[in-house]
């Protein structure tokens, strides 16, 4: 079901988007630094859409042949780097969360199983938990993702 989504591979300059599209439930690569030749590389390699700030990539991997497909990330502010994906089109919802740090799935857990991994008062104010199996860690929505996603969800659904 997820096949038909893109996969995207961000530049440096984009950690922040990676990780949100992550929560959304996309697959994203996020490599270390690297140099732009390696990154085409990979992006071509991995079948991947490579999302970039650098305008010198854009234009130059602009659309020909064996080229990977390259969208210019225009602002600096998450939520209109968002709408840009959304309004053309490669974001369109929500899929199954991934882990923001690792982008594995993640699985859903139970409030009891969660118990004896977190601390009280983030039990009593949460109500769903997952699971990164590659962090071995457990992710709740916080406050400032919740209110992230509605804003979303208006970008994907305006009306
Ligand atoms: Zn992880």
């Amino acid at each position: 079901m997820t096949s038909s989504e893109p996969c995207f591979i961000a530049d440096r300059m984009l950690g922040r988007l990676a990780r949100y599209l992550r929560l959304m439930g996309y697959d994203v690569s996020y490599p270390p630094s690297t140099s732009d030749a390696h990154l085409i590389a990979m992006a071509r390699a991995e079948g991947r859409v490579l999302l970039t700030r650098d305008h010198g990539i854009s234009l130059r991997e602009g659309p020909r042949a064996g080229a990977p497909v390259v969208i210019e990330i225009r602002s600096s502010q998450i939520l209109h780097q968002l709408r840009q994906l959304v309004q053309e089109g490669w974001v369109t919802r929500f899929l199954e969360p991934r882990c923001p740090v690792c982008n594995a799935r993640l699985k859903a857990m139970e409030e009891w199983e969660a118990r004896h991994l977190l601390p009280p008062y983030t039990l009593a104010t949460q109500e769903s938990f997952n699971f990164c199996r590659s962090c071995n860690c457990v992710l709740w929505e916080g406050s400032h993702w919740k209110d992230f996603r509605a804003r979303i969800a208006h970008a994907l659904n305006p009306r």
